[in-house]
């Protein structure tokens, strides 16, 4: 075991990220690192529950920490007003209070769902995160978004809600299925394309190793990850400058396909791999980025077994549903696009025919 940590600069919000292969013992030591803590409410899903939440729970009891466990059904759809007041009664009946702490246990939707109820609880308590998907590690569980959705939208409810700590065990991976760990590989793809040459070099030469999940390699991937992902939140905690924008590369085109989909159909990661393909192909079209840049980014995709295609949908239900993203500023739709792997850059409104293209393409 080799821990490796990612310091997150927020001021007075500031946390430490522990990165490990086989740590979730150690749960009950890094959330009482601030504070000491006698309750805490982990939230998880149905599958997590099954495989990863005893440790958890036994290391609470093991440091004098009262538990209370609330479970939500695998999937998206517990991102949902009507799960969330479920669960504030739950926490009301638990006693749960300022001094508690909400833990969340599972993937980007626990994350999403535990943040939320953890900011708004008695105007917001405490809050830890124990990531077990891919996309989690290095995404999700990193920069304060929490929230939950709407039937009209994604995320379209929600608080920056820092952690106090982050606990990253990779080998919780280890039970994760092929497609929910391609899911995440997509994000690992999109950091190296706009930030980080050298990581998407690194990708390029250890899919095998990444494929098999080596704990060696992915450790070293999630920390750089993480590590990106904090140097831009850092600099744009709340998405004020534009700079944390970058990191909606493939959404904006991706987001359309899950909502008109469905929720589930289509994993967030699969379409954020769809996306950049399409933005990936929009940007040659506009002469900003190289054919070969754009194969490389297809052939990782496909490397990593993500879709690269758009499923057949209805052009003007996309654009649609993309005008009404909350990137849209004014009615002018604003993309991620990428000059070079390693670099993106924030676009105003190419026309609707131009995306359409890339779409058909
Ligand atoms: P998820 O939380 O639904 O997890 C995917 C599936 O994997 C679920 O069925 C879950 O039960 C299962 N699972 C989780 N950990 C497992 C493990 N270790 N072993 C076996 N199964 C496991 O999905 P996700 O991809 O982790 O997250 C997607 C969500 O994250 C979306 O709602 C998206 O909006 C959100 N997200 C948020 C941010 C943010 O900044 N807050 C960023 C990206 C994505």
């Amino acid at each position: 075991m080799t821990d490796s940590n990612v310091h997150v600069s927020l001021q007075s919000r500031s946390y430490d990220i522990t990165i490990d292969s086989g740590c979730l013992g150690r749960v009950a030591e890094l959330a009482m690192a601030g504070d000491a803590l006698t309750h805490a409410v982990i939230v998880t899903d149905s599958n997590v529950d099954r495989l990863h939440v005893a440790p958890v729970i036994d290391a609470f009891a093991a440091a004098d920490v009262r538990t209370t466990r609330l479970v939500v059904d695998a999937g998206e759809k517990s991102k949902a007003p009507e799960v969330a007041a479920g669960l504030w009664d739950d926490m009301l009946d638990a006693r749960t209070d300022r001094r508690s702490m909400v833990v969340a246990v599972g993937g980007g939707v626990v994350g999403d769902l535990a943040g939320f109820l953890a900011a708004t609880f008695v105007r917001g308590i405490r809050f830890f995160q124990v990531p077990t998907t891919l996309l989690a590690q290095v995404d999700s569980s990193v920069g304060g978004k929490v929230g939950i959705n709407l039937p009209g939208g994604k995320n379209m409810v929600g608080a920056f809600k820092q952690p106090e700590g982050v606990l990253i065990d990779t080998r919780s991976l280890d039970t994760l299925c092929d497609r929910e760990y391609s899911a995440g590989l997509a994000e690992v793809v999109k950091y190296g394309v706009i930030l980080d040459a050298e990581l998407f070099d690194y990708l390029e030469a250890n899919i095998e190793p990444i494929l098999q999940k080596d704990h060696t390699v992915l450790r070293h991937v999630v920390q750089r990850c993480c590590r990106l992902k904090a140097d831009v939140v850092e600099k744009d905690e709340f998405e004020q400058h534009g700079l944390r924008a970058f990191l909606n590369y493939g959404h904006t085109f991706g987001h359309p396909l899950e909502t008109l989909l469905g929720y589930g159909e289509i994993l967030h990661g699969e379409a954020v791999a769809v996306g950049m393909t399409v933005a990936a192909r929009l940007a040659v079209r506009l002469g900003m980025f190289d054919q070969e840049s754009a194969d490389r980014q297809l052939a990782l995709l496909k490397a990593f077994n993500l879709p690269t295609a758009a499923p057949q949908l209805d052009p003007e239900r996309v654009i649609d549903v993309m005008m009404r993203d909350k990137k849209v500023s004014h009615g002018k739709l604003r993309v991620i696009l990428p000059n070079c792997i390693g670099k993106v850059e924030l676009m105003q409104a190419p026309s609707a025919e131009e995306v359409l293209a890339a779409f058909r393409e």
